[in-house]
């Protein structure tokens, strides 16, 4: 079971990736994915699409969607599987989460045009596949689009990022509701890429345990953000906390992502995988 491809952790036009839910689905399959979910950020208007695609050829799905919540004043992200996508209070919850991100990318881009650079925000805007969901990632793209970086992670090096210019904090969702929403809609929440949020041992484990305590229940392992030592780190942490581990490659964009959909290393053979308890939630194609 540890041994299936298992890539539950990518982006679509719908949030900040670059290909449609359905080019997501055909490309997962042809690398070789055997279960598949597509986790837009605060967004879960590609869900049909993704399913209904994944079903046409033969690709067994979960529900899936990226929360950004706020915790001890870093953003962290939460991903929800298996989740009943029509559930009326995650959506008004999604909603809320993404309802400040208009404002919040005309104020990064006041910031930008203090720094010299003009028209972030329409320039931006144009690169979003959907308007309600305006994310840093548009703003990068732009500013790549008119020469001012040569990639997106040199724009997040030099501008996006706190203590640079073109960084406005941001409120996110709480890390209880959103666990919530995930459970009270059937789902099953995982802590998504903990090594990226740069926390020391006393905040990750305020992390894991607060976590843990609002009914969350498994942590992403095998993902395209962590290194080989994170890898390790992980797993010792999933069964340190008896939590499910989880994989998926992040992917964004052909373009920009080093990891592609399914091109991840198998999840270490001592964890229990998420997919063992959401059999019933999966979607069979
Ligand atoms: P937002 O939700 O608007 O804060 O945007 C966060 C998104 O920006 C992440 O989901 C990534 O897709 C992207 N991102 C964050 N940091 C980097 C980075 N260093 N390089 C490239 N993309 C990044
Ligand atoms: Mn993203
Ligand atoms: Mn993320
Ligand atoms: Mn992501």
């Amino acid at each position: 079971m540890n041994l299936l491809n298992a890539d539950l952790h990518c982006h679509s036009v719908v949030s900040d990736g670059t290909l449609q839910p359905e080019a997501l689905a055909h490309r997962a399959k042809a690398n070789g994915v055997e279960l598949w979910a597509l986790t837009d950020h605060d967004e879960i208007d590609g869900q049909l699409r993704a399913a209904d695609a994944a079903r046409a050829i033969g690709l067994d799905y979960l529900s899936g969607c990226e929360i950004s919540v706020s915790f001890a004043g870093v953003t962290v992200h939460i991903v929800g599987l298996g989740f009943d996508a029509e559930d009326r209070a995650l959506r008004q919850g999604l909603a809320a989460t993404r309802g400040g991100r208009g404002e919040r990318a005309r104020e990064m881009a006041a910031e930008l045009a203090k720094a010299g650079i003009q028209g972030v925000y329409e320039g931006a805007l144009r690169h979003a596949g959907n308007p309600a969901l305006i994310a840093r990632t548009h703003i990068a793209r732009y500013l790549v689009e008119i020469g001012v970086c040569a990639d997106t992670h040199e724009v997040f090096r030099r501008f996006l990022t706190s203590g640079r210019p073109g960084y406005v904090p941001h409120r996110w969702a709480a890390l209880g509701d959103a666990v919530r929403w995930i459970n009270e809609a059937g789902g099953l929440a995982v802590i998504a890429h903990p090594g990226r949020y740069g926390f020391t041992p006393n905040e990750e484990y305020a992390l894991f345990t607060e976590f843990i305590a609002h009914g969350g229940r498994g942590v992403e392992v095998i993902t395209g953000s962590h290194t080989t030592a994170d890898y390790l780190k992980y797993a010792d942490m999933a069964l340190e906390f008896d939590l499910l581990a989880s994989r998926g490659s992040d992917f964004h964009s052909p373009q920009e992502s080093h990891t592609d959909l399914g091109a991840l290393p198998d999840l270490p053979g001592r964890l229990t995988p998420v997919w063992s308890a959401l059999q019933h939630r999966v979607q069979r194609a």
